[in-house]
């Protein structure tokens, strides 16, 4: 393996303010992730992309409780019901539900489905002055819809099911065209080339307005009321409470794994769940006596979390394992991301979706030093969950047993890493190193009683130190926002997506809007860890169904968002962003891989704004004809195909991406504005 070298020196604490903007405040040569090691990283996105589709079966919906149309009753043509529909869901962004569905659809229908005409003329009624009071100023109806379920319900669209198996459907959006605003202009194939994007028309910098479609092609307005259409009760919550009582009043935390492969990240983790009674002794013996049958006794632990045949196989993780479990004052769950080189944008995934960070490097003589120094994932890991926002890390300084406990190489460690991850943006006072043996269990649960170890280390294990975390603070107050990591489809009707909610809250029977393919669905269950809740909130790692839009539509990387307040969706936007140690210039077209939360797509440098001073951010230069390395620098990025995204002043999580580069991550940056697409 080639040596990690040539990496530079660069101040990243002066560039900004917002320290936390990139993760990095990187002052010499440890910074950056070397070129030299673009190699190592190749990965192929063609070759795990490819969706496992299954042939479509036909099938009807199973008459359960998906409510049906409000012109059932009114034999309308197909077309004045679509305008119906529309018209209705126009009135009720407007009066919520204040007003009978059978009073909106008789005005609809005698103000030939005008929505403005028809609004006017419920309001006008007698009831006005009741309905005028509700909608006064900062007050929100919601609650049930009306008494009517059974006259006023959807059409029951017939729909094909697709099964997924369970699996995940990677990137390769089915967008289809939605028009104005930048939102999307032209249906892309899955796996679409750039040939097949048009870019969209207008300005993408203005919130999507246009009407969305429900999968069964009725128009829908792009701001329907949420919980409308459940055909339950929806209660409205106080969500902080709420979320101060569940789980025993204990915080949730999100914990990703990471590290270089083979550095003992499954077998830890593995082990930690046995210790904690997740993983019972009957299901422990069975991996003990499957992995021994398959020559690979050593994975036992390993196995707990990786899962596939083709893990257990290859004897690394692929995918991001995800499991749940307590301390005495959090509930954790846990993501273990793989640490292979071909794997790292899964890594990303899981990174960007945590609160804190386990680092797992092996104390073995010259493996600690392949993993941190030559091209080895320690360094890259580190600095990207740093990148991606994740400001507390615990060290866990594994396989302690091969060196016999020794302080000395417990210290060259912690010296070594501390050195890096100060530089990497990491505090001091954040990072915390744990001497442990995922094999033999020392210091995971509880405290290690070696004597050789305990001799000179009296810390905390590293479930204290995990419980000992700072909970982060939930965004609960803003609109509501998940980035889908995962979608499949199960037994009931619909389909699930898995996903970290990134902001606000959801209840079941919420109507949802997708972003892309901008169509909205209806939440029909929401579960955490395996548990059904009627709501879920920012910071909750859940798995929604939801019917009313076909599977086929979402893919890993689409948002999920209130239809009120909708993401942007844009295939063009300006950043700021940070050049981490790249040896080929950036020019006017470079072509890169943008990775924010669960989305990796194909991208283009457009155009060079200026070079920015590192400290004052004054404009040194306007229209620079490239860039080098630990420039900061305004740029515009050209997405291939249309992507849901914010300004990371308004939600630092959904603003905030990576740009990578033939298998390096070359530069972090943050969206500043959604430009035109032309
Ligand atoms: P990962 O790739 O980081 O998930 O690493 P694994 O958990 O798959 O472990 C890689 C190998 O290291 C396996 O053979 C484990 O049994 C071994 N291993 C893991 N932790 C320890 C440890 O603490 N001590 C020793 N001696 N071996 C370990």
């Amino acid at each position: 393996m080639s040596r990690h070298r040539n990496v530079r020196g660069y101040n990243y604490d002066e560039d900004f303010e917002d320290d936390d903007m990139y993760g990095q405040s990187v002052e010499d040569d440890y910074c950056c992730i070397s070129p030299a090691t673009a190699n190592q990283f190749i990965y192929s996105r063609q070759e795990r992309q490819t969706p496992k589709e299954e042939p479509l079966e036909e099938e009807e919906y199973e008459e359960e409780d998906v409510p049906m149309s409000p012109t059932v009753s009114h034999n309308l043509d197909p077309l004045d019901q679509a305008k119906l529909y529309s018209c209705l869901d126009h009135m009720r962004t407007v009066l919520g539900d204040a007003v009978p569905d059978s009073v909106l659809t008789q005005a609809a229908i005698r103000c030939g489905f005008d929505p403005q005409r028809a609004l006017d003329a419920v309001l006008s009624e007698d009831s006005k002055t009741r309905i005028r009071a509700e909608l006064s100023p900062g007050r929100q109806i919601k609650g049930r819809i009306n008494g009517q379920t059974d006259s006023c319900r959807f059409v029951v669209p017939k729909v094909a099911r697709m099964t997924v198996s369970g699996k995940k459907q990677t990137m390769g959006f089915d967008v289809p065209s939605s028009g104005e605003n930048g939102v999307v202009s032209a249906p892309v194939r899955r796996g679409g080339s750039p040939e097949n994007v048009t870019p969209a028309p207008d300005s993408a910098s203005k919130r999507p307005e246009t009407p969305s479609k429900a999968s069964n092609g009725d128009e829908m307005p792009a701001a329907p009321t949420p919980g409308r259409s459940s055909g339950k009760t929806r209660h409205a919550i106080n969500v902080k409470a709420e979320l101060e009582k569940r789980q025993g009043g204990k915080p949730l935390l999100n914990l990703v794994v990471i590290g270089h492969v083979d550095a003992g990240k499954s077998t830890l983790m593995g082990h930690l769940l046995y210790l904690l009674g997740n993983v019972n002794k009957r299901t422990m013996h069975k991996y003990e006596q499957e992995s021994k049958k398959a020559g690979k006794a050593s994975f036992a632990y390993a196995w707990v979390l990786d899962e596939t045949g083709e893990e257990r196989d290859r004897g690394v993780t692929m995918d991001v394992g995800m499991t749940k479990f307590e301390t005495d004052s959090k509930v954790v769950t846990l993501m273990d991301a793989p640490g292979h080189k071909d794997f790292i944008p899964n890594m990303i995934t899981g990174a960007a979706q945590a609160d804190v960070a386990v680092l797992v490097v092996d104390a073995s003589r010259g493996e600690f030093e392949a993993g941190f120094e030559a091209g080895g994932q320690t360094r890259e890991h580190a600095l990207l969950v740093r990148s991606l926002g994740v400001t507390q890390l615990a060290v866990a300084v594994n396989k302690m047993d091969q060196v016999n406990w020794q302080q000395e190489r417990f210290q060259e460690i912690v010296s070594k890493l501390g050195h890096f991850l100060k530089q990497a943006g990491f505090k001091d006072s954040d990072v915390f190193y744990i001497p442990t043996s995922g094999l033999s269990g020392e210091n995971l649960a509880s405290r290690s009683s070696v004597s050789q170890l305990t001799s000179w280390f009296s810390g905390p294990s590293l479930v204290e130190q995990i419980d000992a975390f700072k909970a982060p603070q939930r965004s609960v107050d803003q609109p509501f926002r998940l980035c889908v990591s995962d979608v499949f489809k199960d037994q009931g009707s619909g389909f699930c997506v898995t996903g970290k909610i990134e902001a606000g809250f959801i209840q079941t029977g919420d109507k949802i809007l997708a972003m892309p393919p901008n169509e909205t669905c209806t939440v029909k269950g929401i579960s955490l860890h395996d548990e059904a809740l009627d709501w879920a909130a920012a910071g909750d790692h859940v798995s929604l169904t939801v019917t009313g839009m076909d599977i086929i539509k979402i893919n890993v990387g689409c948002v999920f968002c209130d239809p009120r307040e909708p993401i942007r969706v844009c295939s063009r936007f300006r950043a700021r962003i940070l050049l981490f140690n790249i040896e080929v210039p950036i020019t006017q077209g470079f072509p890169v891989l943008l990775h924010y939360q669960t989305v990796s797509e194909p991208a283009t440098i457009k155009k060079l704004i200026s070079v920015l001073h590192k400290s004052s951010g004054e404009v040194l230069k306007k229209k620079p004809k490239c860039l080098t390395k630990g420039m900061n620098a305004v740029v515009e990025v050209q997405t291939q195909r249309p992507v849901s995204l914010e300004l990371y002043k308004d939600y630092k999580e959904l603003g905030r991406f990576m740009l990578r580069y033939v298998g390096s991550t070359i530069a972090a940056g943050v969206v500043t504005e959604v430009t035109s697409l032309q």
